[in-house]
Protein backbone atom coordinates (compact mmCIF):
# COMPACT_ATOMS: atom_id res chain seq x y z
CA UNK A 1 0.00 0.00 0.00
CA UNK A 2 1.30 3.14 -0.93
CA UNK A 3 1.07 5.92 1.58
CA UNK A 4 1.60 9.75 1.38
CA UNK A 5 4.71 10.97 2.44
CA UNK A 6 4.92 13.88 4.70
CA UNK A 7 7.98 16.37 3.47
CA UNK A 8 8.82 17.10 7.15
CA UNK A 9 12.07 16.06 6.26
CA UNK A 10 14.24 18.12 4.01
CA UNK A 11 13.72 16.97 0.14
CA UNK A 12 16.37 17.24 -2.44
CA UNK A 13 13.75 17.71 -5.44
CA UNK A 14 15.56 19.75 -7.86
CA UNK A 15 18.85 19.12 -6.15
CA UNK A 16 17.70 22.03 -4.01
CA UNK A 17 17.79 20.93 -0.14
CA UNK A 18 14.87 21.84 2.02
CA UNK A 19 11.07 22.76 1.45
CA UNK A 20 12.04 25.44 -0.50
CA UNK A 21 12.67 24.51 -4.40
CA UNK A 22 14.39 26.00 -7.31
CA UNK A 23 13.34 25.55 -11.00
CA UNK A 24 16.34 25.30 -13.20
CA UNK A 25 16.89 29.27 -14.18
CA UNK A 26 16.17 30.26 -10.17
CA UNK A 27 13.25 32.48 -11.64
CA UNK A 28 10.68 30.05 -9.70
CA UNK A 29 11.34 29.19 -6.12
CA UNK A 30 7.99 26.79 -4.28
CA UNK A 31 7.27 25.37 -0.91
CA UNK A 32 5.08 22.76 -1.72
CA UNK A 33 3.27 21.31 1.48
CA UNK A 34 4.64 17.57 0.46
CA UNK A 35 6.61 15.79 -2.24
CA UNK A 36 6.16 12.67 -3.14
CA UNK A 37 7.30 9.93 -5.47
CA UNK A 38 5.61 7.64 -7.07
CA UNK A 39 6.52 4.79 -9.02
CA UNK A 40 3.97 3.29 -11.00
CA UNK A 41 0.39 4.20 -11.82
CA UNK A 42 -1.18 2.60 -8.56
CA UNK A 43 0.66 5.26 -6.85
CA UNK A 44 0.14 7.87 -8.62
CA UNK A 45 -3.37 7.29 -8.51
CA UNK A 46 -3.15 7.19 -4.82
CA UNK A 47 -1.74 10.07 -4.66
CA UNK A 48 -4.20 12.06 -6.36
CA UNK A 49 -7.17 10.07 -4.13
CA UNK A 50 -5.10 11.23 -0.73
CA UNK A 51 -5.11 14.54 -1.91
CA UNK A 52 -8.96 15.02 -3.37
CA UNK A 53 -9.77 13.36 0.48
CA UNK A 54 -7.48 16.57 1.74
CA UNK A 55 -9.08 18.78 -0.32
CA UNK A 56 -5.81 19.58 -1.72
CA UNK A 57 -4.15 19.52 -5.16
CA UNK A 58 -1.51 17.95 -6.93
CA UNK A 59 1.12 19.06 -9.44
CA UNK A 60 3.58 17.02 -11.36
CA UNK A 61 7.01 18.30 -12.00
CA UNK A 62 9.55 17.22 -14.50
CA UNK A 63 13.16 18.33 -14.92
CA UNK A 64 11.59 21.81 -13.18
CA UNK A 65 13.25 23.61 -16.70
CA UNK A 66 9.99 25.84 -16.97
CA UNK A 67 11.31 29.44 -16.73
CA UNK A 68 7.65 30.03 -15.84
CA UNK A 69 5.77 29.12 -12.53
CA UNK A 70 4.09 26.35 -14.82
CA UNK A 71 5.37 23.78 -12.75
CA UNK A 72 5.20 26.22 -9.67
CA UNK A 73 2.89 24.63 -6.39
CA UNK A 74 2.97 25.25 -3.03
CA UNK A 75 0.36 22.30 -2.41
CA UNK A 76 1.21 18.28 -3.43
CA UNK A 77 4.55 17.73 -5.47
CA UNK A 78 4.48 14.86 -7.77
CA UNK A 79 8.11 14.71 -8.69
CA UNK A 80 8.36 11.92 -11.46
CA UNK A 81 11.80 10.77 -10.75
CA UNK A 82 10.67 7.26 -10.39
CA UNK A 83 8.51 7.12 -13.67
CA UNK A 84 11.48 6.78 -16.01
CA UNK A 85 12.12 3.80 -18.14
CA UNK A 86 11.73 1.75 -21.39
CA UNK A 87 7.87 0.07 -20.63
CA UNK A 88 7.12 -1.69 -23.82
CA UNK A 89 8.05 -1.53 -27.58
CA UNK A 90 6.76 -1.72 -31.16
CA UNK A 91 9.78 -2.20 -32.89
CA UNK A 92 8.49 -3.17 -36.54
CA UNK A 93 5.57 0.18 -35.97
CA UNK A 94 8.69 2.31 -34.63
CA UNK A 95 6.64 2.76 -31.59
CA UNK A 96 8.24 2.92 -27.90
CA UNK A 97 6.47 3.78 -24.38
CA UNK A 98 8.73 5.55 -21.94
CA UNK A 99 8.38 6.48 -18.26
CA UNK A 100 6.77 10.21 -18.73
CA UNK A 101 9.56 11.20 -16.02
CA UNK A 102 12.01 9.78 -18.45
CA UNK A 103 14.85 12.51 -19.91
CA UNK A 104 15.21 13.52 -23.00
CA UNK A 105 19.18 12.66 -22.90
CA UNK A 106 18.46 9.13 -21.50
CA UNK A 107 16.05 8.35 -24.49
CA UNK A 108 18.77 7.40 -27.20
CA UNK A 109 20.56 5.10 -25.07
CA UNK A 110 17.32 2.97 -24.60
CA UNK A 111 15.86 3.13 -28.51
CA UNK A 112 18.94 3.42 -29.98
CA UNK A 113 19.32 0.06 -29.71
CA UNK A 114 16.41 -1.06 -31.05
CA UNK A 115 17.62 1.11 -34.22
CA UNK A 116 15.36 3.54 -33.60
CA UNK A 117 15.06 7.68 -32.73
CA UNK A 118 13.45 10.57 -32.06
CA UNK A 119 12.63 12.40 -35.09
CA UNK A 120 13.51 16.25 -33.34
CA UNK A 121 14.65 17.37 -30.27
CA UNK A 122 14.81 20.93 -28.83
CA UNK A 123 17.95 23.10 -27.65
CA UNK A 124 18.76 20.89 -24.73
CA UNK A 125 17.87 17.30 -22.70
CA UNK A 126 17.73 17.79 -19.73
CA UNK A 127 13.93 17.89 -19.89
CA UNK A 128 11.40 14.63 -18.82
CA UNK A 129 9.49 13.25 -21.84
CA UNK A 130 6.34 15.02 -19.63
CA UNK A 131 7.44 18.13 -19.22
CA UNK A 132 8.66 18.54 -22.64
CA UNK A 133 5.49 17.44 -24.45
CA UNK A 134 3.62 18.89 -21.95
CA UNK A 135 4.79 22.44 -22.94
CA UNK A 136 5.11 21.87 -26.99
CA UNK A 137 9.13 21.88 -26.37
CA UNK A 138 9.83 22.34 -30.21
CA UNK A 139 13.07 21.16 -31.78
CA UNK A 140 14.59 22.58 -35.00
CA UNK A 141 14.24 22.63 -38.69
CA UNK A 142 10.84 23.36 -40.64
CA UNK A 143 9.87 20.16 -41.95
CA UNK A 144 9.73 19.01 -38.30
CA UNK A 145 6.69 19.23 -35.52
CA UNK A 146 7.68 19.73 -31.98
CA UNK A 147 7.81 17.01 -29.46
CA UNK A 148 4.43 17.11 -28.97
CA UNK A 149 3.42 15.76 -32.60
CA UNK A 150 5.85 12.86 -31.73
CA UNK A 151 3.10 11.08 -29.02
CA UNK A 152 0.84 9.07 -30.23
CA UNK A 153 -0.13 7.38 -26.65
CA UNK A 154 -0.32 7.89 -22.96
CA UNK A 155 -1.28 7.11 -19.79
CA UNK A 156 -2.70 9.91 -17.75
CA UNK A 157 -4.36 9.79 -14.00
CA UNK A 158 -6.97 12.01 -14.12
CA UNK A 159 -7.80 14.35 -11.00
CA UNK A 160 -10.21 12.11 -9.78
CA UNK A 161 -7.64 9.38 -9.72
CA UNK A 162 -8.72 7.22 -12.40
CA UNK A 163 -6.62 5.94 -15.10
CA UNK A 164 -6.73 6.81 -19.29
CA UNK A 165 -4.99 5.23 -21.40
CA UNK A 166 -4.92 7.36 -24.39
CA UNK A 167 -4.49 5.38 -27.94
CA UNK A 168 -3.62 6.71 -31.14
CA UNK A 169 -7.27 6.58 -32.43
CA UNK A 170 -8.55 9.04 -29.64
CA UNK A 171 -7.23 12.36 -31.19
CA UNK A 172 -9.29 14.77 -29.32
CA UNK A 173 -7.77 13.31 -26.28
CA UNK A 174 -4.39 13.08 -27.61
CA UNK A 175 -4.45 16.66 -28.82
CA UNK A 176 -5.44 17.78 -25.37
CA UNK A 177 -2.84 16.19 -23.44
CA UNK A 178 -0.04 16.84 -26.15
CA UNK A 179 0.42 19.56 -24.86
CA UNK A 180 -1.48 19.66 -21.87
CA UNK A 181 0.34 22.49 -20.16
CA UNK A 182 0.60 19.64 -17.23
CA UNK A 183 -3.37 20.99 -16.10
CA UNK A 184 -5.29 17.53 -17.20
CA UNK A 185 -3.74 14.95 -15.30
CA UNK A 186 -0.41 13.19 -14.14
CA UNK A 187 1.13 11.53 -17.48
CA UNK A 188 2.58 8.44 -16.07
CA UNK A 189 3.90 6.93 -19.58
CA UNK A 190 3.52 8.01 -23.06
CA UNK A 191 4.24 6.14 -26.63
CA UNK A 192 6.14 8.11 -29.12
CA UNK A 193 6.09 7.44 -32.79
CA UNK A 194 9.87 7.00 -33.74
CA UNK A 195 11.91 6.84 -36.84
CA UNK A 196 14.46 4.84 -37.91
CA UNK A 197 18.21 5.93 -36.06
CA UNK A 198 20.33 8.14 -37.92
CA UNK A 199 23.22 10.01 -37.84
CA UNK A 200 23.47 13.98 -38.18
CA UNK A 201 26.23 15.83 -39.50
CA UNK A 202 26.89 19.15 -37.55
CA UNK A 203 28.13 22.37 -39.31
CA UNK A 204 28.67 25.41 -36.63
CA UNK A 205 30.36 28.16 -38.06
CA UNK A 206 30.00 32.50 -36.68
CA UNK A 207 28.75 35.04 -38.38
CA UNK A 208 27.45 38.38 -37.44
CA UNK A 209 23.86 39.23 -36.42
CA UNK A 210 22.43 40.78 -39.79
CA UNK A 211 23.37 37.94 -41.76
CA UNK A 212 22.00 35.07 -39.52
CA UNK A 213 18.88 37.07 -39.35
CA UNK A 214 18.69 37.98 -43.28
CA UNK A 215 19.81 34.67 -44.35
CA UNK A 216 17.32 32.72 -42.36
CA UNK A 217 14.95 31.95 -44.62
CA UNK A 218 17.19 30.16 -47.00
CA UNK A 219 19.36 28.48 -44.15
CA UNK A 220 16.36 26.84 -43.16
CA UNK A 221 15.60 25.18 -46.40
CA UNK A 222 18.56 23.40 -47.10
CA UNK A 223 19.29 21.78 -44.09
CA UNK A 224 17.46 19.98 -41.84
CA UNK A 225 17.78 21.45 -38.47
CA UNK A 226 19.23 25.35 -37.85
CA UNK A 227 19.70 27.46 -35.04
CA UNK A 228 21.37 30.13 -34.23
CA UNK A 229 22.20 32.00 -30.85
C1 LIG B 1 18.41 25.86 -21.07
C2 LIG B 1 17.02 25.58 -21.59
C3 LIG B 1 16.85 25.30 -22.93
C4 LIG B 1 15.57 25.06 -23.45
N1 LIG B 1 15.46 24.80 -24.78
C5 LIG B 1 14.23 24.67 -25.31
C6 LIG B 1 14.07 24.42 -26.71
O1 LIG B 1 15.04 24.30 -27.47
N2 LIG B 1 12.82 24.37 -27.20
C7 LIG B 1 11.74 24.56 -26.39
O2 LIG B 1 10.61 24.54 -26.90
N3 LIG B 1 11.85 24.72 -25.06
C8 LIG B 1 13.07 24.78 -24.51
N4 LIG B 1 13.19 24.97 -23.16
C9 LIG B 1 11.97 24.92 -22.32
C10 LIG B 1 11.74 23.51 -21.78
O3 LIG B 1 11.82 22.55 -22.81
C11 LIG B 1 10.33 23.42 -21.17
O4 LIG B 1 10.23 24.37 -20.13
C12 LIG B 1 10.01 22.03 -20.62
O5 LIG B 1 8.66 22.03 -20.16
C13 LIG B 1 10.87 21.63 -19.46
O6 LIG B 1 10.63 20.26 -19.14
P1 LIG B 1 10.69 19.79 -17.63
O7 LIG B 1 10.78 18.31 -17.58
O8 LIG B 1 11.72 20.54 -16.90
O9 LIG B 1 9.22 20.21 -17.13
P2 LIG B 1 8.81 21.14 -15.90
O10 LIG B 1 9.34 22.52 -16.13
O11 LIG B 1 9.17 20.47 -14.62
O12 LIG B 1 7.23 21.13 -16.07
C14 LIG B 1 6.66 21.73 -17.24
C15 LIG B 1 5.15 21.43 -17.26
O13 LIG B 1 4.96 20.03 -17.47
C16 LIG B 1 4.11 19.50 -16.47
N5 LIG B 1 4.49 18.11 -16.19
C17 LIG B 1 5.72 17.62 -15.91
N6 LIG B 1 5.66 16.31 -15.71
C18 LIG B 1 4.35 15.96 -15.86
C19 LIG B 1 3.65 14.73 -15.78
N7 LIG B 1 4.26 13.57 -15.51
N8 LIG B 1 2.31 14.76 -15.99
C20 LIG B 1 1.66 15.89 -16.30
N9 LIG B 1 2.28 17.09 -16.37
C21 LIG B 1 3.62 17.11 -16.17
C22 LIG B 1 4.30 20.39 -15.26
O14 LIG B 1 3.21 20.33 -14.36
C23 LIG B 1 4.40 21.76 -15.95
O15 LIG B 1 3.12 22.24 -16.26
C24 LIG B 1 14.43 25.14 -22.59
C25 LIG B 1 14.60 25.40 -21.22
C26 LIG B 1 15.89 25.61 -20.72
C27 LIG B 1 16.05 25.89 -19.25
Amino acid sequence: MFSVTHTDSPTTVLGVPGRRLRNWGRTQTISPTRAVTPRDTDEVAAVVRAALARNTTVKAIGAGHSFSAIAATDAMLIDTRHLRGLIATDVPRGQVTLGAGTHLYEVPGLIDPLGLAMPNLGDIDRQTLAGAVSTSTHGTGVGFGGLATQVIGATMVTGTGDTLRIGRHDGRLLAAIAPGLGALGVLVDITLQCVPAFDLSAVEEITDFDSAVADFGTRIREVDHHEFY
